[in-house]
Formats: structure tokens, C-alpha cells, sequence
């Protein structure tokens, strides 16, 4: 069981990119609820967005994608960090257009007025937050238009995911050199365009990546790094339940305190159990149990 994200560049081309698979990882994240498969698969297809946009910062911290939305959807999100984990959850009231949908297109064409984020969030440094607009009937497609539409560098993406597995893969057109622009020929990110979208979502599931760039790419010179590992991991922690307990304030918890105590804060991306008693709880606040 494979979570994985293999980096690739074309010899003497501007051109890197990464192919990413999710199954263990995803399995636990999508068994921390009862989902609909339309909803597992737009989950998968978030993860392994997120997988590949994380690769392509230069610093540490995270990315996620979340779409937020009105009606009996109400929010899904997805992140991963520069070590390559990975986490995700949504938010859901039972419908039966979720029940009948097998894939994701035809969650996102039910959503009411949703709204999908891009954040950045460096370790060190300040947090960046893009909106993408929900209007390509795919996921793949509106990141696409989001990368074009922010004149940021040329991207092509495809993604693929079902209840076992995820996959992506994506393409960049990075800044060239004036001897680069002479030398390259006009039609090589065309080319690769073409390629890139042959694959099938099955093949970006299973096959192995160096495959995947086989099939794709056999005739251009491919150059792969080591692969990397992906993981499920969650980033609670008790002093982060405590930030939350000082943000609500100590009145609350006091209330809190008086009908449920210890106080059980409990972690819906991993299960983790957080308690506080009276003291511990009081505590944040400077107060004592005499
Ligand atoms: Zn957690």
C-alpha cells in the first residue's frame, strides 16, 4: 500500500513535474466517517491536488484546498505540508444526490454558492489565501483556470481517485532562459499537454509512477529524483485544544465545565482524544481549584 510522489524533470526542457498516489493515507482519512463515494472521490481528488501543489513551493509549511458551500454540503478540506503529509475531512448533511453520484463533477455541480480557497501557510512568514472560482466542472479543471487566470507559471494537472486510490499528475512550463526560449521548440508544451491528458484514470491510480511517465513521455529524455513518501498525519495536539479553550474565554468554559467534566475535545480528522478537567481547564486562566 503506496503513498508516494515522484518528482520529474525533461532533460535540456523547462519542464518538471510530479506524479502522486494515495492508498493507505487515504483509506484512513476516509474512514474517519461514513461518506458518499462522490464525496470520497472528491476528497481523493483534493488530497492529491494538495500532494501536488505542496511540491511545488519553496518553503515550509502547508497548502490546503477548501470548498466551502451552503446547503446540505457544507465544507471539504484537504492539506498537505512539506513532509509530505497529508490530511482531510468534510462536512456533509445526508442527501440523496450525494447517495446516487459516483464522481465528483456531479457533487460540485449540486453545491450551492461554494466558494473554493487556496491557502498557504509558511512555518515562518505570512499566510497567503487565494479564492478559485467553482465554474470547470472539474476540480482538475478549475485549479487549471486558477493557474492561468493568476498568471502564475503554465500548469497542467489530472487527477483521478476512487474509494481505494488516488492519483495525480502535473506538469509545469517553468521560466526559460533567453537560450532556452531560442533552442526549445514552440510545441513541447503543447505536446506534453496532449500527452499528459491521455492518461487513464484508472493507469493514474495503479500503475506504478515510472510507468505512468513511460506510457506518457517515452519520447522525451525523463529525469526522476528519488521518490518521495507520503503519510496520513493529523496536526492536533493537546496545546492547540488549549488555544481554543483560552480563545472561547473562561466564562464558557466555566459553563462548559458545569455540565460536561472533564471537557472532551476530540479531533474529527483522527479520532485523538483530548480532556480537561476542572483544574487543568481552570488553569488556563489562572485560576486555582481551592
Ligand atoms: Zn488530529
Amino acid at each position: 500500500m503506496s503513498n508516494l510522489r515522484q518528482r520529474f524533470f525533461i532533460a535540456d526542457c523547462p519542464i518538471r513535474g510530479e506524479v502522486v498516489q494515495l492508498k493507505d493515507a487515504l483509506h484512513t482519512i476516509l474512514n474517519q466517517r461514513t461518506y458518499p463515494q462522490a464525496i470520497q472521490v472528491l476528497l481523493g481528488e483534493m488530497l492529491s491536488a494538495t500532494a501536488l501543489l505542496a511540491s511545488t513551493l519553496k518553503i515550509k509549511g502547508r497548502i490546503s484546498l477548501q470548498i466551502q458551500a451552503e446547503g446540505s454540503f457544507k465544507w471539504a478540506m484537504a492539506e498537505c505540508n512539506h513532509l509530505g503529509e497529508v490530511r482531510g475531512l468534510a462536512d456533509f448533511e445526508s442527501d440523496p444526490r450525494f447517495e446516487q453520484a459516483t464522481d465528483s463533477s456531479t457533487v460540485l455541480a449540486t453545491l450551492k454558492n461554494p466558494v473554493l480557497f487556496i491557502n498557504i501557510e509558511p512555518e515562518f512568514g505570512e499566510r497567503y489565501q487565494g479564492i478559485i472560482s467553482l465554474d470547470q466542472p472539474t476540480l482538475a479543471g478549475c485549479l487549471m483556470d486558477y493557474y492561468a487566470r493568476s498568471a502564475q507559471i503554465p500548469t497542467h494537472l489530472v487527477l483521478a481517485s476512487d474509494p481505494q486510490s488516488s492519483g495525480g499528475l502535473l506538469i509545469q512550463l517553468l521560466p526559460r532562459t533567453e537560450e532556452e526560449k531560442t533552442t526549445i521548440d514552440e510545441d513541447l508544451w503543447p505536446r506534453l499537454i496532449m500527452l499528459t491528458d491521455t492518461i487513464k484514470a484508472d493507469e493514474l491510480k495503479q500503475l506504478d509512477a515510472q510507468e505512468i511517465l513511460y506510457r506518457l513521455y517515452n519520447e522525451e529524455e525523463v529525469r526522476l529524483p528519488d521518490i518521495e513518501q507520503l503519510s496520513f498525519a493529523c496536526t492536533c495536539s493537546k496545546q492547540k485544544c488549549e488555544n481554543a479553550l483560552i480563545q472561547i474565554g473562561e466564562q464558557a468554559v466555566q459553563e462548559t465545565l458545569d455540565h460536561q467534566s472533564p471537557i472532551e475535545m476530540d479531533c474529527q480528522f483522527c479520532g485523538a482524544q483530548y480532556k480537561f478537567n476542572a483544574e487543568e481547564a481552570l488553569s488556563l486562566f489562572g485560576k486555582h481549584l481551592s
